[in-house]
């Protein structure tokens, strides 16, 4: 018989996370989703439940945690998956520019404090004798700096500390922090719009797309979904899906 699974993915409402969402009921998991969207998936009854919940609000990722524990606690499977996957580029813009605390403060929020409020919430939440993998996807932009990207560079490189720091703690945890390469979603159309005097690297990115070389955010998701399910799943605490088949 195939393992039972559990899957807790946040930002399952768009691009790379919808992708994951469907991909992960297909193979038949049991599925709890976090957006501020509502979502509603094709699924068998009583295989997905979601939570609309704004995660860049320090109130929001305290209800989603709190939430979280107690659909857990009413759940059954042999494996349990987290995917903190919901994230927010913005805001763009140097450093000399970066006056709006609220935004920097709601990125942060975001991409890091929350998942560390969902995290915890998992890892009570989950019995301690199933299998527990938590992946927590990164970008390239945390492990070398991108001009332009001050606050998402530094949340996602702080999200790579957070994962190697949970590791640490848990040893037994199978945990990853992973770069998913440059996936054609909402967020890559919004990077191509913002402005070169802020974002330097503009072109690069439309010259991506011109070209073709994004990702499609459901091979991606496939790509990821493989490796969870591979022995090779964190071995490499931080890890880029581009090095794998
Ligand atoms: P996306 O298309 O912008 O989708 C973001 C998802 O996060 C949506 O489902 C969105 O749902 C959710 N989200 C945003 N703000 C939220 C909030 N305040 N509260 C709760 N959920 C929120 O992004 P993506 O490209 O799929 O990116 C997914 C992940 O991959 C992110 O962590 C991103 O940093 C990372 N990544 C992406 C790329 C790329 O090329 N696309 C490259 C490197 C890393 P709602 O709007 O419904 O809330």
């Amino acid at each position: 018989m195939p393992t039972s699974t559990l899957t807790v993915l946040s930002g399952a409402s768009r691009g790379l996370g919808l992708s994951l969402a469907r991909q992960a009921l297909a193979a038949g998991h049991q599925l709890i989703t976090l957006a501020r969207s509502e979502l509603q998936l094709d699924a068998p009854q009583g295989a997905h439940q979601h939570l609309q919940v704004d995660l860049a609000s320090a109130e929001g990722a305290q209800q989603a945690a709190k939430a979280l524990q107690a659909l857990l606690s009413q759940t059954q499977a042999q494996r349990y998956v987290l995917i903190n996957n919901a994230g927010t580029v913005d805001p763009v813009g140097q450093a000399s520019h970066l006056l709006d605390a609220q935004a920097i403060t709601q990125a942060l929020q975001l991409n890091v404090a929350s998942v560390m409020s969902l995290t915890a919430a998992f890892l009570q939440g989950a019995p301690q004798d199933a299998q527990r993998q938590v992946l927590n996807i990164s970008s390239g932009a945390g492990r070398k700096p991108v001009s332009g990207w001050a606050v998402y560079g530094s949340s996602k490189a702080a999200l790579d500390f957070y994962t190697q720091t949970l590791k640490l703690e848990n040893p037994e945890l199978a945990v990853c922090s992973l770069a998913p390469g440059v996936v054609d979603t909402d967020m890559q159309g919004h990077i191509r719009s913002q402005s070169r005097d802020q974002f330097p690297n503009l072109n690069r990115f439309i010259d991506l797309h011109q070209q073709g070389q994004l990702s499609s955010p459901d091979e991606t998701a496939e790509r990821i979904l493989r490796h969870l399910d591979s022995p090779a799943f964190g071995q490499h605490i931080l890890d880029d899906i581009r090095h794998y088949e």
